[in-house]
């Protein structure tokens, strides 16, 4: 049965089993035979989240997608952050990433495509040497190979690896004063979490969730795995929209990776911060909205007119979004060069306000009707 499958690659096999065994069966028992204290409860939420922002804000928005700049430490924190979340190095996973991304649920080209099950996307993919080609080419990656600490973290990867993965936990094991329970805690348990929570967004977050933006592809927005993963549960949105910095896109939505970019750009560390027109981004879910409802509605008797009205509606929508959009730009150029006449820029900001007025009515409208044959 396996005779066609590529050659299992057992130091994968070995790493992911070993480390998965000592934190379900060690720690537990670490914990009930010694204890440990907050101390080190403190120090793993630290490390696991320096391990998953490294990934989240580094490997993926920064180098993955170039949805921001950020300036020779920044990099160098996330390139050794990244070393210590054991995911191979920056160049290796962003060249994956980017064919991810670009063959989506493609399973001949997609490195973990979702179409292949939970297992494969999740784990299963690097299990055996199904990429064995994509270690010597990382033409899609020409961009990175000029960044030198992304060069020098791909050189070293493996001793930047070994020395993080064992170095970080030892010393604070050794002031902490409890090597063995460091090693445990902040080696193991903290490896394991971090790679199964980014493993999810390969698998889970293509498999779980809602599409308001597309379902061109199988990604998903759900905001329990936003939660456990720095904001990447935002999956839906990321795959339409790949160069926006953020993931969940509203204040409320839990995207710690957007707010530590954001902050690194108040404090100087980043900057052009990519988001997606506003406009793109309300056409979607206009869009997705009437896809569904056009669906729901065909199956219903005398449809017809509710399907006409629902598209006159979404017209309408789209138009004055447009429009108000169109405004908005030209509104920002006129403050921006500050040379229009008095008169002629009074006359503009009464249209610009009609618009937004207009839209701001139609949305109202569309969010009633559609609401009625939801
Ligand atoms: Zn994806
Ligand atoms: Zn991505």
């Amino acid at each position: 049965m396996s005779t066609n499958r590529p050659p299992i690659i057992w130091l994968n096999v070995v790493i992911f089993s070993i480390t998965f065994a000592i934190a379900a069966l060690g720690a537990p028992l670490y914990a009930f035979y010694v204890g440990f204290d907050w101390t080190q409860i403190v120090m793993l939420l630290v490390a696991f989240s320096y391990c998953g922002l490294s990934i989240t804000a580094g490997y993926h928005r920064l180098w993955s997608h170039k949805a921001y700049e950020a300036n020779a430490v920044m990099r160098f924190i996330f390139a050794i952050g990244g070393a210590f979340a054991l995911q191979n190095s920056i160049l290796h996973w962003s060249s994956d990433h980017r064919v991810h991304h670009r063959h989506v649920d493609n399973n001949d080209k997609d490195p973990y495509s979702a179409k292949m099950g939970f297992f494969y996307s999740h784990i299963g993919w690097m299990l055996r040497e199904y990429q064995a080609s994509r270690y010597s080419d990382y033409s899609n990656c020409r961009d990175l190979q000029k960044d030198k600490i992304v060069m020098w973290q791909h050189k070293y990867y493996v001793p930047l690896a070994v020395a993080t993965n064992f170095g970080i936990p030892l010393l604070f094991g050794l002031i902490h004063g409890d090597v063995w329970g460091a090693l445990l805690l902040v080696g193991v348990v903290r490896l394991v979490l971090s790679h199964h929570t980014t493993f999810f967004i390969n698998s889970l977050a293509h498999i779980w969730g809602s599409q308001p933006y597309t379902d061109k592809n199988t990604a998903r927005d759900n905001g329990f795995l936003a939660f456990l993963t720095f904001g990447e549960g935002y999956h839906n949105y990321h795959h339409i929209f790949e160069n926006d910095y953020r993931n969940g896109i509203r204040w409320w939505q839990f995207d710690p990776t957007k707010w530590l970019i954001k902050s690194c750009s108040w404090l100087g560390f980043a900057k052009n911060l990519r988001t997606c027109p506003e406009d793109k981004i309300e056409k979607a879910r206009a869009t997705m909205l009437l896809k569904r409802l056009q669906a729901k509605l065909a199956t219903a008797p005398n449809s017809s007119v509710c399907l006409e009205r629902l598209e006159e509606e979404y017209e309408a929508l789209m138009l004055k979004i447009s429009d108000y959009y169109a405004a908005q730009k030209r509104m920002i150029e006129l403050k921006k060069r500050r040379l229009v006449k008095h008169y002629e820029s009074f006359e503009f900001v009464q249209q610009y306000a009609e618009m937004k007025r207009l839209l701001d009515e139609q949305r109202k409208s569309w969010k009633m009707l559609t609401a009625q044959y939801a």
